[in-house]
């Protein structure tokens, strides 16, 4: 039996998940991605695997009826989430209306993993974008007995991830209201840990933040809070390497999600053409997500966070022309051949440091620019407040 090619595989594991033999493996590819892999004396041939596979049998794709910008009017939600907090009032909402709710958090070695919960404690750690592989566990399988026993279930995730569990559902249920986040690829949970440990050498750091309003960092600090690295965007090898495009699994390049036709019922992502052609005039400086309506149960959901989630409708087309994954995928990286060579050679740091250089040059150049900036406004403040004494 043959599941598909590998650079269409997204690593959803619903194929794995859906096996009557647990005969398939999961084992890593370059780059330290992870792979199903069948394991074939075990086999008994039955085709579950392909048929379950969201990469093989093609699912539903909806029509976005509805787009808003939005943001949670809770200010500490808003500011404790990556973006405008959308996510965290989808959850609350959805707990209040007796659902389960999925979504993901670190776990030990910074494992990023599928949880299913009915608690409201669990919200605080699905909130923040981690910019890594997330594993699913065996949630597809918990979620399918709620769902059979007429449970209600939010589950909030990657789009190929929300398709793996459509796949291993293999019908619609009434009671599963799907979210998906626009994403332009993952890199491995390889990666993350050999970029932290090449920080972190004493293995204390137990938190990690990419994401503070519109801006893109690695913060890492102790279970203490007290930070034990922090570095802005491209300053910062795994977020170079990340946002440049250079080590996502190669299905993220052929992303069969990265398109303005949706699987999910809503969609999140970060509102980033916003007023730029229509005018917006909220007085509003923090991170706006957009919010994407693709069905009646998501519209009628949508309705329902109307209470906390600040929205004001846009055409969708701004929402989409401001979003470069929801029109393609993320294109190669001209240097992931030299990189994925240099990665088996010399490893993680010196591999992004030789094939982005000059991206991180001129990162660390506008960072110093923007410092200076700001003390030179922050000395001529005290002059003025002085002067006007
Ligand atoms: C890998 C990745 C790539 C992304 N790429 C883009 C992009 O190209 N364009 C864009 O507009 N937005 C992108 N985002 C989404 C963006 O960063 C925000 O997460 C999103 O706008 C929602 O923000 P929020 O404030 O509502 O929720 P957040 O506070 O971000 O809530 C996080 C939600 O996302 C889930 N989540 C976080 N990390 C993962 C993960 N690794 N796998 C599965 N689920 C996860 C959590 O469980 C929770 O449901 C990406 C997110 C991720 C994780
Ligand atoms: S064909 Fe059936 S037994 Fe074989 S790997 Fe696929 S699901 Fe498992
Ligand atoms: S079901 Fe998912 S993990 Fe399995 S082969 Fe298909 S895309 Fe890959
Ligand atoms: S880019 Fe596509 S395939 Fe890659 S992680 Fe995101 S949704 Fe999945």
């Amino acid at each position: 039996m043959e599941l598909v090619d590998k650079l269409n595989c997204t690593g959803c594991m619903a194929c794995v998940s859906a096996c009557p033999r647990q005969c398939i493996d999961i084992v890593k590819g370059k780059l330290g991605h992870l792979y199903p892999k069948i394991i074939g004396e075990q086999c008994i041939e039955c085709g579950k695997c392909r048929r379950t596979c969201p990469e093989i049998v093609p699912l539903t794709f909806h029509s976005v009826s509805k787009s808003y910008a939005a943001w949670s009017m809770d200010k500490e939600n808003h500011k404790s989430s990556a973006s405008g907090g959308a996510a965290a009032e989808f959850y609350y909402q959805a707990l209040h209306d007796d659902f389960w709710i999925c979504g993901v958090e670190y776990r030990e070695d910074f494992h990023v993993v599928h949880t299913l919960t009915d608690s409201m404690a669990a919200v605080s750690r699905f909130k923040q974008s981690k910019y890594v592989y997330s594993e699913m566990g065996t949630v597809y399988a918990e979620i399918e007995k709620l769902l059979k026993c007429n449970k209600k279930v939010l589950f909030i995730s990657l789009p190929c991830k929300v398709a793996g569990l459509l796949g291993f559902l293999g019908k619609h249920y009434c009671n599963l209201l799907t979210v998906d986040i626009v994403c332009h690829g993952t890199p491995s949970h390889e990666n993350l840990r050999n970029h932290i440990f090449s920080i972190d050498k004493e293995n204390k750091a137990s938190k990690l933040k990419f994401r503070m309003e519109n801006e893109f960092l690695f913060d890492l600090s102790d279970a203490a809070g007290t930070d034990i690295y922090r570095r802005i965007g491209r300053e910062d090898t795994y977020l170079a390497a990340f946002l440049e495009g250079l080590n996502y699994r190669d299905s993220c390049y052929y992303c069969s999600y990265a398109k303005p036709e949706r699987v999910s019922d809503i969609t999140i992502c970060d509102f980033w053409g916003l007023g730029l052609e229509l005018p917006f005039d909220h007085p509003y400086m923090g991170a706006v997500s957009a919010v994407l309506v693709n069905t009646e149960y998501g519209r009628s959901f949508v309705e329902k966070c109307k209470r906390r989630l600040f929205m004001e409708e846009r055409p969708v087309w701004e929402a989409v022309k401001g979003n470069a994954q929801l029109k393609a995928p993320t294109e190669i990286h001209p240097k992931r051949k030299a990189f994925e060579s240099l990665y088996k050679t010399h490893g993680f740091e010196v591999a992004v440091k030789r094939c982005l250089n000059e991206e991180m040059k001129k990162e660390s150049r506008r960072l110093l620019k923007r410092r200076l900036r700001r003390m030179v406004r922050g000395v001529v403040g005290i002059f003025i407040k002085k002067y006007r004494r």
